[in-house]
């Protein structure tokens, strides 16, 4: 994004899938009127109870690659093969407008990507699971994937913890209550 037309603050949270960040983002979303979630961009499938344009803006691998070419996204991964993640520009610079702190809820490479962007106008915040057993656990229990999407998402951790160093705060998301009155306190602090 042009520099001219960055303001205002932002907050990244970034985590292997299945390490809460997404129920923290939602709790911080609850407390705080003044932040804006940003809507991400994907190709994969919604999930039972997923609202395109709320939880994110479903797209097919084709229109996703379309949007590429068009330059439409501040950032954009391919996470798993054939599922793309993005955040669309029009979304940041549509919260900035309404003079918000917008908030994202993305893999751990696009907030990396966010933060060189926007450098200190932005909070990188790497949610950490306690052990990969217990990610495991976790997204068993979330009952949203198959097998052999839990067994990518798996891999995908074990590499994505070797960026944890590259974010401006670590929050592990061992008991639930304590990790959100931490992010609570992170975004105080932040916010000013
Ligand atoms: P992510 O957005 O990082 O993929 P979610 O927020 O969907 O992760 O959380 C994954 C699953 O773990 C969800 O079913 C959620 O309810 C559960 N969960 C989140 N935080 C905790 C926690 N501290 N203890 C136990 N379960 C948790």
């Amino acid at each position: 994004m042009e520099r001219s037309k960055r303001k205002g603050k932002l907050l990244i949270f970034s985590a292997p899938s299945g390490s809460g960040k997404t129920t923290l983002v939602h709790y911080l979303m609850r407390q705080f009127p003044q932040l804006a979630f940003s809507v991400s961009a994907t190709s994969r499938a919604p999930r039972p109870g997923e609202k395109d344009g709320k939880d994110y803006f479903f797209l097919t691998v084709e229109e996703f690659k379309k949007k590429i070419k068009e330059g439409a996204f501040v950032e954009w991964e391919e996470v798993y093969d054939n599922q793309f993640y993005g955040s669309l520009k029009s979304e940041v610079e549509r919260l900035q407008k309404d003079g918000k702190t917008v908030v994202f809820d993305v893999d751990v490479k696009g907030g990396l990507n966010i933060k060189k962007i926007f450098g200190d106008e932005a909070l990188a915040v790497f949610v950490k699971p306690p052990s990969i057993g217990i990610l495991e656990q976790r997204l068993r229990n979330r009952s949203t994937e198959d097998e052999t999407s839990i067994r990518k998402r798996i891999d995908r951790a074990t590499y994505e913890l070797k960026f944890e160093n590259q974010f401006d705060v670590v929050i592990i998301n061992d008991e639930l209550e304590k990790a959100e009155q931490e992010s609570v306190k992170l975004v105080k602090a932040f916010l000013g």
